[in-house]
């Protein structure tokens, strides 16, 4: 009799259990565990989003060896498109079945400095799959103010692959260096994913772009981004050629994020009255250097965290119109992320890394 189940009903549970990527301790790659678990439960001001594509950052990284604040399980994952699948009865501004990107910050939206447009201020401020569980699964649920429709022309792996590159690099160059029609750019580690941005926005600017990476392949790909003139890292002294390259001059600008392996050479790098902006410290955060040098040649050092909501919509507004391009290296299906991790890691990759549910 087929319609008899073997067990009392009520031990059986009906809760939708979807695919997710989680670590319950820090450690390396090998503790990314392949889970089911229940769906997230959509609040009447959230979007559920049907995750398409997620893209890793070295944040993802950084999270899993361990970070203060993160809890335990977690789930990663900063850069996420998808397809909407159910909004909240307060949700407005987008429907079920639109494809979208999601903003991958977490603010409060209602202190002062959200209110000004400095989420990035925020005392509540983190990056999503940092302080909160991330798009490393089928389903998320997040505030609507974080959830942007795409154009059919931007693909769900290219639409992951913008996010949190393209912001971070237009808030370092736009917003907090200020950069010129015409300057002198110097983008450090060209193969990564803000390396990427900062190249094309640089070049939206028509700016003189010399980048660096550390092999010939990445060097030629840099190129085809519009980099005027490349420097292998390995092979030369960043600093002697850039300036050789620029006639003795040195950069208006330093784009920084390696930290502690390239110090030295951005700071040799800067003309008199440079800046150099930093977002990371990706071979580490010690670094040091002669105060003379920061007042003799009157430079300045400017840090630069994610970006604002404003950075976002903007910079979203030239890749969608199709003057910045993503930069997609390769996909890795959910179940393999320890794989895409080990690959990450390996620095192997031009552009972005991202994973498929
Ligand atoms: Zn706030």
């Amino acid at each position: 009799m087929a319609d008899v189940l073997p067990f009392p009903v009520s031990s059986i549970s009906y809760e939708a259990r979807m695919k997710a990527i989680l670590f319950q301790e820090f450690g390396g790659p090998e503790v990314l565990l392949y889970r089911d678990i229940p769906d997230p439960k959509l609040r009447n001001d959230q979007v559920l989003l049907r995750v398409k594509s997620c893209a890793l950052n070295h944040l993802d990284v950084w999270v899993r060896k361990g970070l203060p604040g993160v809890n335990l399980p977690h789930i990663n994952g900063s850069d996420v498109a998808g397809v909407v699948e159910e909004v909240g009865e307060y949700v407005t501004a987008v429907k079920a079945g639109q494809r979208v990107l999601l903003a991958p910050m977490v603010f409060c939206n209602h202190c002062s400095w959200c209110t000004s447009g400095q989420q990035n201020f925020c005392r509540e401020f983190t990056v999503l799959g940092n302080g909160v569980d991330g798009g490393n699964c089928e389903l998320i649920a997040v505030p609507e103010v974080n959830v942007i429709p795409i154009p059919d022309t931007l693909s769900f792996d290219e639409a992951a692959s913008v996010p949190l590159v393209f912001l971070t690099a237009w808030h370092m160059l736009v917003s907090r260096a200020q950069i010129k029609q015409g300057q002198w750019v110097l983008v450090l580690g060209a193969g990564s994913g803000v390396g990427t941005a900062a190249i094309q926005i640089a070049k939206l600017f028509h700016a003189n772009v010399i980048a660096t990476a550390g092999d010939d392949a990445k060097l030629a790909k840099a190129r085809e981004l519009g980099a005027d003139h490349t420097i292998h890292h390995y092979d030369a002294k960043i600093g002697d050629e850039v300036r050789r390259t620029t006639n003795k001059r040195g950069v208006d600008i330093v784009f920084e994020h390696v930290g502690k392996a390239t110090w030295a050479e951005s700071i040799r790098s800067l003309r008199p009255g440079g800046t150099l902006v930093t977002c990371g410290a990706t071979t580490g955060p010690d670094v040091s250097f002669d105060l003379r040098q920061l007042f003799a040649k009157q430079l300045s050092f400017l840090g630069s965290y994610m970006g604002t909501m404003g950075d976002l919509h903007e910079v979203l507004g030239h890749v969608f119109a199709g003057r910045l391009k993503p930069v997609v290296d390769r996909a890795f299906p959910l179940s393999e992320t320890a794989e895409a991790h080990r690959y990450l890691e390996s620095s192997k990759m031009f552009g972005k890394v991202v994973l498929n549910p």
